[in-house]
């Protein structure tokens, strides 16, 4: 390209520079997130309960295949190879990736995170990333904890080797029961696009969605979780959750594990201050630093587990549930925030004994 300053390579930059603005900002802005596996889990449980597993398992995938009516004209010719996906995906994982997908938790309020709990809910965006999202995977799984990722589209377009591979990464995602949802096509700044394009982001990534995954997202991240009344309306009218987070990393600025922790635990000391124990923590899957980072904020907050486990007081718990974050949206504005978490009782009992007792088996007895 001769004009390497072209318009379009200026609104890039201005995109970037917003987007780290908007990220830097959001761990004292308010940027919140949901957990949506675990409604879909309970959901699917439920229908089990109520009508053994093959009601269950037709329910779950019709909520997934239901799709809005308004699909337009980007929309009406979308490649939805749902035969290819099931050769793929096969029976069971079929239905697994379906999950992962979260219908139930679509039309909520926009999660921010906030919660005076200790509930700590992980979430990767600008992935997959086929050198750094599968060691990833392992680590969660090592650690025993379900995230929510947000792939944005353009990784999983197209058919050359490093595309498929994404997608297969993608399928992976779902498959060791973590959320997907959306990130936009192209990643780029929601409120600084026409209505059309707005539009045009969310219907491309939810077609490249419905041809790897087998379905289209219901929460969305927008890029630097920039967003405004305008968006949150096409959003919402789309059946989507917008999901942000209050606990940012500074990931995108920084290139060691250490720094990225240092960073989310000031953000997250500062968060504190104003009530907030917990929430949902951003980092990138597409940086080899954010991936250790991960493993340096789930030991460090095991380590702090055990020095709580002689007190009274309540224990970190790793959320593999997004739908505790979510409040369905209802008659409010599009616009309107979840109010902070607040589990009832016997829900909070529930979850602190069984993170209580894993901290048992886990701590090595005081010296
Ligand atoms: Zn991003």
């Amino acid at each position: 390209m001769a004009h390497m300053h072209s318009p379009r390579f200026l609104a890039g930059l201005a995109c970037r520079v917003a987007t780290c603005v908007a990220a830097l900002g959001t761990g004292f802005a308010a940027a919140r997130y949901t957990d949506i596996a675990r409604v879909d889990r309970t959901v699917e449980a439920l229908a089990r309960r109520v009508a053994g597993p093959s009601v269950a398992r037709a329910a779950s995938v019709e909520a997934v295949r239901a799709r809005p009516t308004d699909e337009g004209a980007l929309g009406a010719d979308a490649p939805t190879d749902e035969a290819a996906v099931r050769e793929v995906l096969g029976g069971d994982d079929e239905l697994t990736v379906s999950l992962g997908l979260a219908p139930a938790l679509r039309d909520g309020m926009i999660m921010t995170g906030s919660t005076p709990h200790r509930l700590i809910l992980f979430s990767f965006d600008d992935g997959p990333d086929r050198y750094t999202t599968p060691k990833l995977l392992d680590r969660l799984d090592q650690a025993g904890v379900r995230a929510l990722f947000f792939l944005t589209g353009a990784n999983l377009r197209g058919e050359n080797a490093a595309e498929r591979k994404n997608q297969q990464i993608a399928r992976e995602t779902v498959r060791r029961g973590h959320t997907v949802g959306s990130h936009g096509m192209n990643h780029r700044q929601l409120p600084l696009l026409s209505d059309f394009d707005v539009l045009s982001e969310v219907r491309q990534t939810e077609q490249v969605f419905e041809r790897v995954l087998g379905g289209r997202p219901y929460l969305i991240r927008p890029p630097g979780g920039a967003h405004s009344p305008r968006i949150d309306r096409l959003l919402a009218e789309r059946g989507y959750t917008t999901v942000l987070w209050n606990l940012g990393s500074g990931d995108f600025q920084v290139r060691t594990a250490e720094d990225v922790y240092k960073t989310w635990r000031a953000v997250f000391e500062r968060r504190k201050s104003l009530g907030e124990r917990g929430g949902i923590i951003l980092l990138h899957d597409t940086n080899s630093w954010s991936v250790e980072a991960f493993s340096l904020i789930v030991q460090e907050l095991e380590r702090e587990n055990c020095a709580l486990l002689g007190t009274h007081e309540e224990l970190y718990d790793f959320v593999d549930d997004p739908a505790l974050f979510h409040t369905p949206r209802a008659d409010a504005s599009p616009s309107a925030e979840a109010p902070p978490v607040v589990l009832p009782p016997e829900v909070l009992a529930l979850r602190q004994a069984r993170v209580r007792a894993a901290a048992e088996r886990r701590c090595a007895p005081a010296r």
